[in-house]
């Protein structure tokens, strides 16, 4: 076993977004920081040489990966690694078939590869997947950036449901303007504040709002003065963690992050080819050049070591592996003054329950691992009545913000409507599969004729595919002790390790938002003149029976809720700074401290929040 000599300031378990921008802003003031990364290691994101590391990656070999794969999900161009395994789009189940997951687990890479990672328990299967390698989630994040909305943080006691965040907008306020800076986000303060958000007194955001798509401008003109359930169904842009135009500054100068403009290709998920989105690579790397910081890869987080007398945590013990198919190489612990997990929030309750049988770690209120949530999505498609030319700009640009509060939310879930530039790319896998079917003399087409080629193959694609367009609800859900994550007893990966066995359904609050969400679409269609596709989804996984309407749910990415923050250590994992109930050295950090969902895309929320830990953690030595 590896025991490392050197005592670091701060260990933090996970090298994604929320553990890479704890490790700069600790390192920043002074404190020495190990983190250990499940993933294998990106080119030039090391503390030690290259030539260590026994797997490393480029951008280049994901965007090989990716121009090979047969199905373009988030997911493919990230090959799987077998010791630290993620679950994939392609895997989510239903309960019937997931039912069968448990017979080959005692083959792990074979179980995975057939089945998928997750141990989908049911009666819904949870949709949404992340990343374990370095730089973690940000791989194939989307870029969207909103912050909440001031009466998010208080569900209980504005609507009756739910529970309030144990702080108020005002306390994040500065936070959110620290992550903007970090991620780079292009949007418009004065659009943004329609919404109902306050800013600091003469902030900007670091750059100008991505300008709309040419659906966008058809949207806007299209709704304008649309009223649906009298909301007014008023377009705006969306904020984004990719590079546009820069601001200038305070200081006279124009914000510069060093990356490049975005060139509007639409790749944004599942990878940027040039960086132009944000990645948590990019803070890791700054982390690296304060010389405060080593990374150690390859190296998974399995045993939380707790002083039974102290309560406080005494290391981490973890297992290494030589490539990702092959077995343990060594295993090993670290020790440092405080701990942080960071592993994302299905797989930080994971290691949070392995840990200290048979209680847990942090677990005095038994909320670890318990209210898993998400944003379910509900998509919407069909063709404009006039070419609008997807598959141009980023995915997404702008969204309807007006249906994400209101007196409503006392009975059903509230949503953001997202427009997507994608054209049918997530309901439909396009343009690869319209374009196989019209090509195919057995295709079944939505839209016109079967085995086209010629002048009627390219007539059909100028008709059809310059008009798809889709619209996607994310939708809000409550915190429920039903909907959790456990370690499987049965179920391991190839080092041994517990896989995620999930329990999750949706239930009549996000079932009812489902029910508006269809009206809603409904009602802005018609409005539009569209025509609508009327078929299912490609990923029909989520599919569920609500007053007797078959609905299709998608996942969001977006997990949350797992080792939620509270006011009390009765009913929550950790307080406002992150900071475990239980344990007086343990920040728990990520989408699973979230105690209700709201509706905005969670990893800016997520990034500030990380940042006020990271004070906390800094005034407390
Ligand atoms: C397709 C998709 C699109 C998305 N788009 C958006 C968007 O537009 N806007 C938005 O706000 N959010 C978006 N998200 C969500 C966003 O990516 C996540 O919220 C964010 O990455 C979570 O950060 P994290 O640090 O908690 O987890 P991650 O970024 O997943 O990092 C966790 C890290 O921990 C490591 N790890 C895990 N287990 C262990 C272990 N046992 N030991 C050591 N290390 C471990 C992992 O390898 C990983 O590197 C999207 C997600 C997906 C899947
Ligand atoms: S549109 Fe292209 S360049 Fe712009 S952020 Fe998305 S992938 Fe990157």
């Amino acid at each position: 076993m590896n025991t490392s000599n050197k005592e670091y300031d701060v260990v933090i378990v996970g090298g994604g977004w929320a553990g890479s921008l704890l490790a700069y802003k600790l390192a920043a003031a002074n404190k020495t920081v190990l983190v250990l990364e499940s993933g294998v290691a990106i080119d030039g994101v090391t503390s030690s040489d290259d030539n260590d590391q026994p797997e490393t990656y480029q951008r280049g070999d994901f965007m090989e990966t990716f121009y090979l794969a047969m199905a373009k999900t988030p997911e493919s161009p990230y090959v799987q690694n077998y010791n630290a395994p993620r679950p994939s789009v392609l895997d989510i189940r239903t309960t019937a078939e997931d039912d069968k997951i448990p017979d080959n687990c005692n083959q792990p890479v074979k179980s995975i590869d057939t089945k998928g990672y997750f141990i989908q328990k049911g009666p819904m299967p949870f949709g949404s997947t992340y990343e374990r390698r370095g730089g973690g989630t940000s791989w194939h994040w989307l870029g969207t950036s909103l912050r909440l909305l001031p009466k998010d943080f208080k569900m209980a006691s504005e609507y009756k449901v739910g529970v309030d965040w144990p702080m108020k907008y005002e306390d994040l306020s500065p936070y959110y303007d620290e992550a903007e800076y970090e991620i780079g986000v292009s949007a418009d303060v004065e659009e943004q504040a329609i919404h109902g958000i306050t800013f600091s007194k003469g902030y900007v955001y670091p750059m100008a709002k991505i300008p709309p798509t040419l659906l966008d401008v058809a949207m806007t003109t299209g709704l304008k003065n649309f009223h649906w359930q009298n909301i007014e169904m008023k377009v705006t842009g969306t904020p984004a963690g990719r590079n546009g135009t820069p601001n200038k500054m305070k200081d006279g100068t124009y914000y510069d992050n060093g990356r490049r403009q975005c060139q509007g290709n639409t790749n944004c998920t599942p990878i940027c080819p040039i960086q132009a989105k944000y990645d948590a690579t990019i803070s890791m790397k700054k982390a690296l050049m304060t010389g405060n910081v080593d990374i150690m890869y390859q190296a998974v987080a399995y045993d939380i070591k707790i002083d039974k007398l102290t309560q406080q945590v005494t290391g981490i013990m973890y297992k290494t592996y030589e490539t990702i198919n092959g077995g343990v190489k060594d295993t090993g612990v670290v020790t440092g003054k405080k701990y942080v997990i960071a592993a994302n929030a299905i797989e930080a309750a994971k290691l949070l329950l392995m840990s200290n049988a048979p209680f847990g770690v942090a677990n005095g209120s038994g909320q670890v691992g318990k209210n898993l949530m998400d944003h379910p999505v509900y998509l919407a498609w069909g063709l404009m009545p006039k070419s609008t030319f997807p598959f141009r700009g980023p995915l997404s640009t702008s969204g309807i913000e007006t249906t994400r509060d209101g007196d409503f939310r006392k009975t059903r879930a509230a949503f953001r409507i997202e427009i997507g530039n994608e054209g049918w790319n997530w309901p439909g896998g396009a343009p690869y599969t319209q374009l196989i079917n019209i090509v195919s003399p057995g295709g079944a087409v939505a839209h016109g004729d079967r085995n086209s080629f010629g002048s009627g193959l390219r007539k059909q694609i100028q008709k059809d595919f310059t008009r798809q367009f889709r619209i996607g609800f994310l939708m809000e859900q409550l915190p429920d002790a039903n909907n959790y994550i456990v370690p499987s007893k049965k179920c391991m990966d190839n080092l041994g390790i517990p896989r995620p066995e999930i329990h999750y359904d949706l239930n009549k609050y996000t079932r009812e938002g489902f029910k508006a969400a269809a009206d809603a679409a409904k009602a802005i269609f018609s409005q539009l003149k569209v025509e609508n596709a009327n078929t299912p989804p490609v990923a029909t996984g989520g599919q569920f029976k609500y007053d007797n309407v078959t609905y299709y749910s998608q996942g969001a990415g977006h997990v949350m809720g797992t080792h939620r923050m509270g006011f009390n250590k009765y009913d929550s994992v950790t307080n406002a700074d992150m900071k475990s109930w239980d344990h007086d050295n343990l920040y728990i950090v990520g989408c699973g401290s979230f105690p209700t969902t709201a509706t905005a895309n969670p990893t800016l929320t997520m990034s500030a929040l990380c940042f006020k830990a990271a004070d906390a953690i800094i005034k407390s030595f």
